[in-house]
């Protein structure tokens, strides 16, 4: 993508309403724009890391066996009258009435259509394990949005529902969202912490959020350091294999890390205190075993394998997409600008061009540009006829993790330059020398 020919609309003044990092760096790259109090439009920086996030989240759900579907945003009240929500919902849920004076929703969550879904369709444990999921604009009348996509009222969520056929079933599918959403946190360059969290009126067995440490984040947790320092890595997970998925979820919640809702001061004050932390952090998931709760109320049952019949064995499970930029955003950036990581970067590296007009500087750019292309890498060409500090600062801004910057006196040697957003380190190099890292830096990624 060339700048002269995008629609990037960068802000040079910090605007007022925003009050942290994310939300103002989202509004000054050009990201996003305020329709109204927490409901946004995303503009093309902006959904193309939305996108980015979309696809890792739909790789990592499919690579655990995991199905995509997709439910409608609308739905008819009757449905939550069935499992009693809609009444208990409140003010949260926004409540629509069509032109024949059908009540309807703007769904905040899908456990009840997925249900109608699962009971209309499947009836044997034959057909189970099965695990659906969708990406959906979810609507939520919140009291105070705030922060930007952090809090908004219209925002994309990924939520999954997983039916068995028993309890240890179900709780495998539980075990199976933990270590997909570890692996999924990971490659957006994310430490999100699996914290114990409270299943509220529910009562289910089982609940763990996942945080991502932040100062403005708006839970306040209490953890065992070491928690900060575990990884999934690259080890290989056999998503079918009960003891291997529960021994992940084990070496990752083994360690104290609770919300304020679960904390306990005993249990935390037994751990090592140079290793006590109290801290804030941002929810950007949770997973959620809750039984039978919806399949009881809304008759969804499964035969078993001794011809009795059940109501099928549930839980549900989110992962905040849309709040994820933000997340992203705290966790990773300087006073200059955002710093993505490379999983979720607009676009994997920058190029700008120190004197546009310059016949051997123009071409050097055309050439890096359509040789990354040639290795499916978009680049994104500062093509204009601006200062080098501006378009230093807008790179800064939008927080491409590389950029190389081409100028008639370093082609005079043969060399461009190769610089790291994070570290701020250049390095000279022939252009296809550049070309080449750029291609093994996103080779794994
Ligand atoms: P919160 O406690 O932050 O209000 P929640 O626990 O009500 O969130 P869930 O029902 O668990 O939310 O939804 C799954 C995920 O969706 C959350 O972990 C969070 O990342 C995201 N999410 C929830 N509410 C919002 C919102 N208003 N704006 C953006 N993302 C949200
Ligand atoms: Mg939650």
């Amino acid at each position: 993508m060339r700048v002269s020919r995008y629609f990037m609309p960068v802000l040079k003044e910090n605007p007022a309403e925003a009050q942290i990092v994310s939300h103002r760096y989202m509004l000054r790259a050009g990201m996003i724009k305020q329709q109204a109090a927490g409901i946004y439009s995303w503009l093309p920086l902006g959904l193309r890391v939305l996108n980015r996030i979309q696809q890792i989240v739909h790789e990592e759900q499919v690579r655990a066996g995991h199905i995509p579907l997709l439910m409608p945003t609308l739905q008819p009240a009757d449905l939550w009258r069935e499992s009693g929500r809609y009444d208990d919902y409140g003010q949260e849920m926004l409540r629509i009435k069509d032109r024949q004076d059908r009540e309807m929703l703007y769904g905040p969550t899908n456990e009840e259509m997925i249900t109608d879904i699962f009971r209309a369709h499947v009836g044997s444990y034959k057909d189970l394990p099965l695990t659906l999921y969708h990406i959906q604009w979810k609507f939520r009348d919140e009291m105070r949005p705030r922060f930007g996509v952090m809090r908004g009222r219209e925002f994309l969520m990924k939520d999954g529902y997983n039916f068995d056929v028993d309890k240890a079933a179900a709780l495998h599918a539980y075990n199976r969202h933990m270590v997909s959403y570890l692996r999924t946190y990971e490659r957006m360059g994310l430490t999100a912490i699996p914290m114990r969290a409270d299943s509220g009126p529910i009562g289910g067995e089982d609940t763990h959020e996942f945080l991502v440490l932040a100062a403005t984040g708006e839970s306040e947790v209490f953890f065992d350091s070491a928690v900060t320092d575990l990884r999934l890595g690259s080890r290989e997970v056999d998503y079918d294999n009960r003891e291997d998925v529960a021994a992940v979820c084990k070496e990752f919640t083994t360690l104290y890390a609770r919300t304020d809702e679960t904390h306990d001061q005993a249990l935390f004050d037994a751990i090592p205190e140079e290793r006590r932390k109290v801290a804030r952090g941002i929810e950007v998931g949770q997973i959620f075993y809750f039984g039978t709760k919806y399949s009881e109320s809304m008759g969804a049952t499964v035969v078993t394998a001794d011809g009795s019949k059940v109501p099928v064995e549930m839980g549900s499970h989110g992962i905040g997409v849309s709040r994820l930029l933000g997340a992203i955003i705290e966790a990773s950036h300087d006073d200059k600008g955002i710093i993505w990581p490379e999983g979720v970067t607009p676009f994997p590296v920058g190029i700008v061009n120190l004197k546009q007009g310059d016949a051997a500087a123009d071409a050097a750019c055309e050439g890096l540009y359509k040789a990354l292309k040639a290795k499916s890498l978009e680049a994104l060409y500062d093509d204009r006829e601006e200062r080098a500090g501006a378009k230093f600062a807008t790179m800064d801004l939008i927080g491409l993790p590389w950029r190389i910057t081409v100028g008639p006196r370093g082609l005079a040697n043969g060399v461009v330059e190769l610089t790291s957003r994070r570290t701020g380190v250049s390095e000279e190099m022939a252009p296809e020398a550049a070309v080449a890292r750029i291609a093994e830096i996103y080779a794994g990624i």
